[in-house]
């Protein structure tokens, strides 16, 4: 009953998870590796780590939805052992057991990485494992029974040779047998003995690399880029990382609660918690002494968990840390709810923790469904890249043995960053008769060289034999080069394209064709391209047809300011508290709304704001005397004039009087000097946020022809300046410019920043362009509602008589662009997020 529980709490949020969420670096390697059967990854010196991952592939071979439920197998049991454990430790506390394990596999607020299922299964499964070898120890000391520390103690050993990060927890392990308060004697040591032993030696593999020869072992060396030791500076890491995982509980997003699915997760929480606790009687005052006990075990294997990740300063985020640390603050969690349960009257008891679980769960399912959007909107990789792997073998169904792909990526966003990504991917689905190779993408692995005779390809030695990889020639006529084409459409080459690939050498021969073979059985690997991301499309491809994904400002702005929260925290280390002094002049609404949705993202971060409002007749002097007063002043770090100041204002004068060091806009002379010099210090923000979209989305820029529409200080001219420092090839257009459509439709990349309704059409834009849409237009005609709004926004309209628009005309755009942003949710939270970057690195460099 439990477990049907728990798990049916579980699908009401895992639900919204796709098996489609790749990173775009791991997932097929991971997917080829344990196609094979291969468990280890030597240069990591982790002979195990793919042990919890190889389960998928035997389940249901070549179809990615068994990663899915892989996870969801760990996830639950390792749920069922928490409520075991804590069983066993607290026998009369079964509903907190319940609460625990329910809130262990619902609540991980900010961990994208956990909605990567191929990539996290194994993450998943160390966390079952490692449970199971906690509890196994347990149970052989309860029941006095050798054979289960033995068992525990191999789980432990094999598991920490998976992943190191598990150490800590299981070092710390034996400590839970306080429970039975034993007394000293010869068993315990020979308990103690054993089980650390184990632990130690499981450590002493893990290290030893480090302090020897570089090679084994220097792959988290320099994943965690140098230890800092330093006490206070690690409790403050481990601080940042509690709070990453408890502050949301207290602080949800409105808008994401709004989900219905959350609501309905919450419900289903409910009914399953009211069968599982028909018969349980909820704690009371006599059972606050184990409740607190139960409370610290959980805040300390939350911590144990967290530990291996407070090591470096380098290791910011929460990727990977919630997965391990979940039963403990599920523990942490259940046992407060627990205690307040406790100071309640007993008709009450069971409602608060019915209560307390309702909001965990409708909570934990609302940042799901929001992180999911995240990878549906810009985090995955996987449309991008089942687009190339469909149309490679769709156009070759089969290629002659030892042949070799070389990928040209000319797509509007790298698909294939890594070499060691594509190789593993065609290794995958030829079945091992051909392999992969980017030209120009990362060679971590396998680095190779176009040489007179051929390509050769060394892979490290290190991995050689665990993955059966030996080095490899192949001759020019072994070889087909295809090129993802700017609209992310797949070519195979018939020619040797000389402008991009070193020229073929004398008397060597380029001939494809004779590679490809047609009119073969399929192999049972290409079911895996079955899969279907949102917005992706199985079989042939036309690109053409394909409609513009959305580039997610919203996502990408939210990203910003989560990684913002750490150089806030280590400079609440300090004690500097960032501080953003902002002068709004005049009544004019527009700018109300903007300076309030400023200062609710500094309330969100922490960041310190102070707004000098001052009357639509205010004069140059007053606006002048207020900056003065922020410039003076040593918490104030940023200064934000909010535009347009009052017709009698100088407006010019005002900014050239923002301190330089303070001018988070980027609007002073000086700063826009420095950023035409390419020596920036502050760059205006909807540029910058722009910057970061197309860098974050992988939109390539070096090399590539960018319109910019509009030609103002703070947009126009900026934006055009940081795409030419990108090594774009830059025009910039304006009232003036003759035949718009002409210029514009030359353009990869398009920036619409000129402050006119759905001005730029479907025949502004070349075919497979990346188009931003910098404009913010009111409209409030029906006419213009009909011509620019689909459906769903006609609605809104009609409700409340007016509508944001951007300067483009998304129905028609959509169907020709391959990526464009919104309006709203594209570029507008971008400004933001950069204005709190600037003020956090304003505050960085005072
Ligand atoms: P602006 O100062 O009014 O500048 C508009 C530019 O567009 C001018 O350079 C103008 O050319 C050009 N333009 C106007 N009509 C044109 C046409 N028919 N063909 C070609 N070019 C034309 O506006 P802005 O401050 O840059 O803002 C532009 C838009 O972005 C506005 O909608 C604004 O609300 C929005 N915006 C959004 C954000 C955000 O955070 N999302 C931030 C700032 C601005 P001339 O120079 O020849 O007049």
């Amino acid at each position: 009953m439990t477990l049907a529980g728990l798990v049916a709490v579980f699908w009401a949020q895992f639900a919204w998870v796709r098996p489609t969420n790749f990173g775009g670096y791991d997932e097929w390697l991971l997917i080829s590796l344990v196609s094979k059967g291969v468990v280890a990854f030597p240069y990591a010196n982790r002979p195990f780590v793919l042990l919890w991952t190889l389960p998928a592939a035997w389940l249901w071979p070549h179809d990615l939805r068994s990663f899915l439920v892989m996870e969801s197998v760990y996830l639950c049991f390792s749920a069922v052992l928490l409520v075991a454990l804590v069983g066993r430790l607290a026998p009369r506390l079964a509903g907190i057991a319940f609460l625990a394990g329910v809130v262990s596999i619902t609540w991980a607020p900010v961990d994208a990485l956990r909605l990567d299922t191929v990539l996290i299964n194994g993450y998943s499964g160390f966390t079952f494992a490692t449970l199971l070898a906690i509890l196994l120890l347990v149970e052989s000391w309860r029941r006095d029974r050798p054979v289960l520390l033995a068992l525990g103690g191999l789980l432990a050993l094999v598991t920490a040779r998976g992943f190191e990060g598990v150490v800590p927890l299981l070092a710390a392990a034996p400590a839970l047998l306080m429970a039975w308060r034993p007394a000293r004697s010869r068993r315990l040591l020979v308990w103690l003995l054993a089980w650390e032993a184990v632990v130690l030696l499981a450590a002493a593999l893990a290290v030893m690399p480090f302090a020897g020869r570089a090679g084994a072992g220097s792959y988290q060396g320099s994943a965690l880029g140098g230890l800092d030791l330093h006490p206070a500076r690690v409790a403050a890491r481990m601080g940042r990382l509690y709070a990453y995982h408890l502050v949301p509980l207290v602080s949800p997003s409105l808008e994401e609660l709004a989900r219905p699915g959350a609501f309905v997760a919450g419900l289903v929480f409910l009914a399953a918690f009211a069968i599982a606790m028909r018969s349980v009687t909820p704690p009371g005052p006599g059972a606050r002494r184990p409740l607190v006990w139960l409370a610290g075990c959980g805040v300390a294997l939350a911590g144990l968990a967290y530990a291996p990740f407070t090591l470096s300063p380098a290791v910011l985020l929460t990727r990977r840390t919630q997965m391990l640390s979940a039963p403990g603050i599920g523990l942490a969690l259940a046992a407060c709810a627990g205690l307040l349960a406790t100071m309640a009257g007993s008709r009450w008891r069971k409602p608060l923790l019915a209560a307390a679980g309702f909001w965990v769960v409708t909570v934990g399912t609302a940042r799901t469904i929001a992180l999911q959007g995240e990878w549906d909107g810009w985090r995955s990789v996987y449309p991008a890249q089942h687009r190339t792997l469909v149309q490679l073998t769709d156009q070759a169904p089969d290629l002659e043995p030892n042949t070799l792909v070389v990928l040209i990526d000319d797509g509007p966003r790298k698909a294939w960053p890594a070499t060691f990504t594509f190789r593993h991917a065609v290794d995958y689905l030829y079945e091992g008769r051909a392999l992969g190779l980017v030209w120009r993408g990362e060679d971590f692995l396998y680095p190779a060289a176009f040489g007179p005779q051929g390509v050769y390809c060394s892979p490290w030695p290190v991995i050689r034999q665990a993955w059966r990889v030996q080095p490899t020639f192949h001759g020019y006529d072994e070889i087909v080069v295809a090129r993802r084409g700017t609209d992310g459409a797949l070519r195979l080459l018939a020619g040797w394209p000389a402008d991009v690939l070193p020229a073929l050498p004398p008397g060597a021969r380029y001939d494809p064709a004779a590679r490809v073979r047609a009119g073969t059985a399929l192999p049972p690997s290409r079911r895996i391209l079955r899969t279907v991301a949102p917005g992706g499309v199985a079989g042939v491809v036309s690109s053409a047809a394909m409609p513009a994904s959305l580039l997610d400002g919203t996502a990408t702005a939210r990203a910003i300011k989560e990684e913002l929260r750490a150089p806030i925290a280590s400079l609440a280390e300090r004690g500097v508290r960032p501080g953003l002094g902002v002068v709004l002049a005049g009544d004019d609404p527009a700018s109300a709304v903007y300076v309030r949705n400023k200062t609710r993202a500094c309330e969100d971060l922490g960041i310190h704001h102070e707004t000098a409002l001052l009357p639509a007749s205010t004069t140059t002097e007053e606006v002048l005397a207020v900056v003065e007063g922020y410039n003076r002043r040593a918490d104030i770090h940023g200064i934000l004039v909010q535009l347009p100041l009052p017709r009698a204002v100088d407006a010019d004068r005002v900014l050239l009087r923002v301190r330089p060091e303070k001018d988070v806009d980027g609007f002073h002379p000086e700063n826009v000097g420095r950023l035409v010099q390419k020596r920036p210090r502050f760059v205006p923000c909807t540029p910058s946020g722009i910057m970061e979209l197309l860098v974050r989305n992988r939109v390539e820029v070096s090399g590539r022809r960018a319109v910019v529409v509009g030609r103002s200080d703070i947009v126009g001219k900026p934006m055009a300046l940081l795409l030419l420092h990108a090594d774009a090839t830059v025009t910039i257009c304006h009232s003036r410019t003759r035949d718009l459509p002409s210029v514009t439709r030359e353009a990869d990349i398009l920036v619409a920043a000129m402050g006119k309704a759905g001005f730029i059409r479907g025949e502004h834009v070349r075919p497979g362009a990346v188009v931003v849409d910098v404009g913010i237009n009111r409209i409030d005609r029906e006419d213009e509602a009909r011509d620019l709004l689909d459906e769903g926004r006609r609605a809104d309209f009609a409700r409340k008589g007016y509508a944001l628009v951007g300067d483009v005309h998304a129905p028609s755009v959509r169907e020709v662009a391959s990526a464009l942003t919104p309006v709203p949710g594209g570029v507008g939270p971008l400004t933001i997020a950069m204005l709190m970057s600037n003020t956090v690195r304003a505050a960085r460099q005072a």
